[in-house]
């Protein structure tokens, strides 16, 4: 192995893979360093990709790629202790090009650092970068065991606490900006989840649950459909989740007793349990002299409530960096200043545009109406337009008097959402 790169990330998921494969196509001597046994061993994740980013990468990846199924069915379902409402939204739009895919991170994580070996990158795993190597106050390569290794450039794609980011003094995280993510998958036969979920054939769903599901903790769950399994699990804020003294396995075992999940998973088997945090609100400096951070790492996560994109924010960070880095090979300048250019990269693409748009959105989504009064609120609604018994009154009556002493605040938290997602 060279003594030295011109690049060294430190974590093989999809933002330190994006940055490898971009920079290794461009002919640079790349070293990537993962902890796991194997690239994906050590991630967790919902289980649902947008394609964009890495279609930009990579066009019609699908085509070659370890995915699940084309989701084309996203459902939004409010749960209260006895009911449920859940809305069903199918559009074509969804399939060409394919909007997103359900995917398991352990096969796809090995298939992404596969195609930056191929590409020329060299990949070592099983070893846990454990500090960087500083010169004359610049980063100048990584410290993992009695090992060093130098480099023009280290990436810090170690995702959520990072700890390359806190060694480099760019940010002591807090657990206040973190949410927590429990997972299962459930194995099921393929024809199992197409009737249950009404797909046809590699046709996938997302089904996200927001309400009693986490005991009104702001946060919810998501089911996906794989071809053969289903990921479901439970997303909490880390704060709120230690407030209400409520163990997080209990939330999951909750939820899957609840009557709308039970008959989704029902004869499935467990075959996989793990748990990850997530950082909502967490981000860090992106640069500094020798070093470029990307994806969870950076904090770099867009929560808009229906939508939770990570995967393709640390792609296309991935992608920006190796592009940073290529402009400072050309300077020979890894300091600072050159290394900038990072920024302004992500400032013209969506990634830090989109964090811009969605910046209220963490603060938004910790108000716990969100998951008590509102999904209360509207299966009681749907409760009474549903039931009868007797005389009926209008929809507008109903409203009024689920509403009563309540409508100054719905009106604020409407305008709040309105400006937050
Ligand atoms: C429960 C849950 C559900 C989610 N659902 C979705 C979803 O549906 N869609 C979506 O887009 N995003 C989702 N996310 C977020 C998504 O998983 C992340 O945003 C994404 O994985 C970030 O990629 P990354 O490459 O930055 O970090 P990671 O995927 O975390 O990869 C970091 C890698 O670095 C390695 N590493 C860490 N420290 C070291 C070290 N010291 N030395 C060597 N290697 C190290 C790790 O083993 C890991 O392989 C979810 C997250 C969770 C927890």
């Amino acid at each position: 192995m060279a003594e030295k790169f011109d690049v060294i990330i430190v974590g093989a998921g999809p933002g330190g893979c994006s940055a490898a494969y971009s920079l290794a196509k461009m002919g640079f001597s790349v070293l990537m360093v993962e902890r796991g046994k194997y690239p994906g061993a050590k991630n967790v994740m919902g289980g649902r990709m947008y394609t964009y980013a890495l279609n930009r990468l990579i066009p019609d990846f699908w085509k070659e790629a370890p995915v699940e199924r084309k989701v084309t069915r996203e459902k939004l379902t409010l749960l209260s202790n006895k009911s449920s409402v859940t809305l069903d939204f199918h559009d074509e739009e969804l399939l060409e090009p394919p909007n997103s895919f359900t995917i398991l991170r352990a096969r796809f994580d090995q298939w992404f650092a596969n195609k930056a070996v191929e590409a020329g990158a060299t990949l070592v795993t099983n070893i846990r970068v454990d500090d960087l190597l500083w010169k004359d106050k610049k980063i100048t390569g990584i410290v993992a065991g009695t090992d060093k290794l130098e480099a023009n450039v280290v990436i810090a794609a170690d995702g959520a606490v990072s700890l390359m980011v806190e060694k480099a003094g760019l940010k002591e995280f807090e657990t206040k900006e973190f949410a927590i993510g429990m997972k299962e998958i459930i194995e099921l036969p393929e024809k199992v989840i197409d009737d249950r979920f009404n797909l046809a054939s590699e046709e996938g769903a997302a089904q996200l649950f927001i309400g009693q599901c986490t005991r009104q903790i702001p946060g919810g769950a998501f089911v996906y459909t794989n071809r053969n399994s289903l990921s479901l699990g439970i997303v909490v804020y880390i704060n709120q989740l230690i407030e209400s003294k409520v163990e997080a396995y209990e939330l999951m075992r909750e939820f899957n007793s609840n009557p709308a999940i039970a008959k989704l998973i029902a004869g499935g088997k467990i075959v996989e349990y793990s748990t990850h945090v997530i950082p909502e609100a967490s981000r860090t400096g992106l640069f500094t002299d020798g070093l470029l951070v990307v994806g969870d790492a950076a904090g770099l996560i867009v929560n808009s409530g229906i939508t939770l994109r990570g995967m393709d924010m640390a792609i296309a960070s991935g992608m920006a960096a190796a592009e940073a880095v290529k402009i400072a090979m050309g300077k020979n300048d890894f300091s600072k200043k050159s290394l900038s250019h990072y920024e302004y990269l992500l400032k013209n693409d969506f990634v830090l545009a989109d964090m811009r748009t969605f910046k209220r959105s963490p603060e938004f989504l910790q108000n716990t109406r969100l998951y008590s009064l509102y999904p209360e609120l509207v299966c009681k609604l749907f409760h009474r337009l549903a039931v009868v018994k007797g005389p009926k009154r209008r929809l507008f009556n109903e409203l009024l008097e689920e509403t009563r002493g309540k409508r100054v605040r719905m009106v604020l938290d409407l305008i709040r959402g309105l400006r937050a997602l």
